[in-house]
């Protein structure tokens, strides 16, 4: 299949909710081009004395609403448009789950697992050298992506910090514990998305002990796998990059975590069969969570998906191409800039506790984060039900009109 381009798709989705509302061609035009791109050669020493420069990127989308926020992710694939259409998502998605942040993304086109500790170090200590005039608390705050860890960002806000003068936790989230790191964060994207789910499987009357297959079980997967079970859910499929099992009977967590530790691979699980990436997707499944890239669902697979509900952890899984498809077909979508908002949630609570000096309990933070997956649900079933559009669509809808009014309120 084809590369799709990835901004092509997020700037389709911007064209449909901008004819249903209207909007204002000098308001549209704007949101058609990030307000700036960070594009840098970021040169290490690698342990054995050779110098290699990867690519880095920065993308600041839009700070209407307020500072640039959104990840950085280390991918070799990693390019300049993906990450244009990740940053405009991120503005999106702050402002349908409605905190106080712009949109921005970042990335590095490398392949961590070839590097060394060290080296990766010098990577990302080097990356923040080049770009720390470019982002700070109140200006833009980036986060983990895919492939990177608190750990990671760790070394970022050291690295920071060194250059500004001054400790500043608030420049990054997602940090570890020790240095202002919020409790809750880590699970923050699994535990919002169902938060999402528990509401959409009452509205689309889901029996209970629905079933549901996770693509991808890292950060995101694991925990919503996790978070899911707990409130009923039955797990039956799994994969990671390399492996996937199904069992119809349902996979016990804990020990699915213990295999997969020792193993380093799902296949070989006691009582459950190896299943591809591309069968996973197709399974007899209520529930279809695909928690790893993108454009994972697409026009050659989307008539083939027997879910009543995708819950979008990743960004972008689902193609426009494949969306019209599933909307036809009366598969509910929640889409990624809904379903995975908790994460960039919890990251304005670290944020918020940073700037005030405040450290607050897991469920405090948790709970503050059911409040805002609860409500952005109800405004965007609101909202899909006022314009009897697609779930993505009124998830646009209800952004762009706030993103437009903050605009329109700046003057910009
Ligand atoms: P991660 O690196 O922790 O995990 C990614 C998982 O996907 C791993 O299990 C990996 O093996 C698997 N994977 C990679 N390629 C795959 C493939 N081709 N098929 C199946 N599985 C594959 O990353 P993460 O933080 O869990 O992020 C996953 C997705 O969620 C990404 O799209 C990310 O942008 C999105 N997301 C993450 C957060 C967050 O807080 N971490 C927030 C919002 C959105």
């Amino acid at each position: 299949m084809a590369k799709i381009n990835l901004f092509q798709s997020a700037m389709q989705q911007l064209d449909v909710a901008a004819k249903i509302l209207n909007l204002d061609k000098q308001i549209l035009v704007q949101l058609q081009h990030p307000s700036r791109v960070l594009s840098v050669s970021v040169p290490i020493n690698l342990d054995n004395g050779e110098v290699r420069v990867f690519q880095g990127f920065r993308v600041q989308y839009n700070d209407a609403r307020g500072p640039f926020k959104g990840g950085l992710r280390y991918h070799s694939q990693v390019d300049m448009d993906e990450v244009k259409a990740l940053a405009f998502w991120m503005s999106i998605k702050n402002a349908v789950v409605d905190i106080p942040f712009g949109g921005g993304k970042g990335g590095i086109a490398v392949d961590p697992k070839k590097l060394s500790k060290r080296e990766l170090e010098r990577l990302s200590r080097k990356f923040i050298d080049l770009i720390y005039k470019d982002i700070g608390p109140k200006v833009d705050v980036p986060a983990p992506d895919v492939n990177t860890t608190p750990e990671i960002m760790g070394w970022m806000v050291d690295e920071y910090s060194k250059l500004v003068g001054k400790f500043t936790p608030a420049v990054i989230t997602g940090k570890p514990l020790s240095m202002g790191g919020s409790q809750g964060r880590e699970e923050a994207t699994g535990f919002g998305g169902v938060a999402v789910l528990k509401q959409a499987a009452k509205a689309a009357k889901l029996k209970k002990h629905a079933t549901m297959a996770v693509q991808g079980f890292g950060n995101v997967g694991s925990n919503f796998s996790e978070v899911a079970i707990q409130a009923g859910f039955k797990l039956v499929a799994v994969s990671d990059s390399k492996s996937g099992i199904y069992s119809p009977k349902g996979l016990d967590l804990k020990k699915l975590r213990d295999y997969k530790h020792q193993h380093q691979t799902f296949i070989g699980f006691p009582g459950a069969a190896e299943v591809t990436n591309e069968k996973l997707l197709e399974l007899p499944v209520d529930v279809l969570v695909p928690a790893a890239l993108e454009n994972q669902i697409h026009q050659g697979n989307a008539k083939k998906i027997r879910a009543k509900i995708i819950v979008e952890m990743a960004n972008g899984p689902t193609t426009p191409a494949a969306d019209l498809i599933l909307n036809a077909r009366g598969v509910w979508v929640i889409p990624d800039v809904l379903a995975n908002s908790g994460g960039v949630a919890a990251s304005y609570l670290e944020w918020s506790q940073n700037l005030k000096g405040l450290k607050w309990t897991k469920k405090v933070v948790l709970g503050k984060l059911t409040v805002y997956m609860t409500k952005a649900w109800q405004q965007v079933l609101a909202t899909h039900e006022k314009y009897q559009t697609d779930f993505r669509t009124a998830a646009f809808i209800l952004a762009i009109n706030r993103i437009a009014q903050a605009m329109r309120d700046r003057g910009l």
